[in-house]
């Protein structure tokens, strides 16, 4: 539920060229039926072993096994193919049309479903990359090129074939890709993943919204904390208990809403003329 106290400040700040930021994660895209990290479905067997994505999604996975690793992303890459943006998805696209340049949209998502829905490329900061990219391992470039469709329908049970593995070599050097994500071993720069841009965004934000996620990685972390450090409202959409809920539950301006993403937004969107 949206108190009426919160209704009064989306009102006032979206009237006032306030700016508003909403950072979301994997829960915005349950409701499409891509599953997050937190559920069973994620998990993947290599020679009779069983890998949880956090094992999977790191750089130390992909130089041990290439071929399952990108078998698993094709899959995944797959899994967000065939996915339909949702109510949420769709709120987010209607909230900055009404708010135009007051608002930014932080993603730890990279199935490029906001894209896919109409949100705007210029205040769109997909801080974990995104699946529909791969990039040269090698670096002779920074260029990201678009995964070729036969190989996110490919059937995911399948060796990569020779063809396939061709298809996977950087188009300018031939050596290796690697699928453009932010893997769990490395560190975000502002080069693939925007990260000065993100922190000047949380800097100048009058209203932070976290948006179904479990608060498990660095730069939102840090965009929570420059919110809190700067006293503005806060406002987390989970139907979970998380870090962020918990801390806002001791924040003077914090604002918790146990509900799905995919009915609140819209309401929030209703709120804004
Ligand atoms: P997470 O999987 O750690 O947590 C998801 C959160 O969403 C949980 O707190 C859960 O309670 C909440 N949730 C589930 N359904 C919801 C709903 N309908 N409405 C509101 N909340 C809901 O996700 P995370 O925090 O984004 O971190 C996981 C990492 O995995 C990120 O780095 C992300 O890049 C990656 N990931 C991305 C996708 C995607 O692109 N869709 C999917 C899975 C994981
Ligand atoms: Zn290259």
């Amino acid at each position: 539920m949206i108190n009426q106290q919160l209704q009064e400040i989306i009102l006032q700040y979206a009237s006032s060229n306030k700016h508003f930021t909403f950072l979301i994660g994997a829960g915005l895209s349950a409701e499409s039926n891509i599953p997050t990290f937190r559920g069973p479905e994620g998990y993947w067997t290599i020679e009779s072993a069983h890998y949880h994505p956090q094992e999977m999604a790191t750089k130390r996975m992909f130089n041990a096994h290439f071929n399952e690793v990108w078998k698993w992303y094709l899959y995944r890459i797959n899994t967000c193919s065939v996915a339909k943006p949702n109510p949420g998805h769709y709120a987010l696209v209607e909230i900055e049309q009404k708010l135009t340049d007051q608002f930014s949209l932080i993603s730890q998502n990279v199935d490029g479903l906001n894209i896919r829905a109409g949100s705007s490329i210029k205040n769109y900061f997909p801080i974990h990359g995104d699946l529909t990219f791969m990039r040269c391992y090698n670096e002779c470039s920074n260029k990201l090129h678009e995964i070729p469709t036969s190989l996110s329908n490919r059937n995911h049970k399948h060796s990569l074939s020779k063809e396939e593995l061709a298809l996977l070599k950087c188009p300018s050097c031939n050596s290796k890709t690697r699928p453009h994500v932010l893997w769990f071993d490395e560190y975000y720069n502002e080069e693939y993943y925007r990260l000065h841009s993100v922190l000047e965004r949380a800097i100048n934000t009058d209203i932070l919204f976290t948006i179904g996620t479990s608060a498990a990685t660095n730069l939102p972390n840090q965009v929570f904390d420059i919110a809190i450090n700067n006293e503005i409202t806060i406002v987390d959409i989970n139907i979970n208990d998380n870090p962020f809920a918990e801390r806002l539950s001791h924040y003077k301006k914090g604002h918790i809403i146990k509900e799905k993403s995919g009915s609140v937004l819209p309401k929030i969107s209703s709120l804004i003329s």
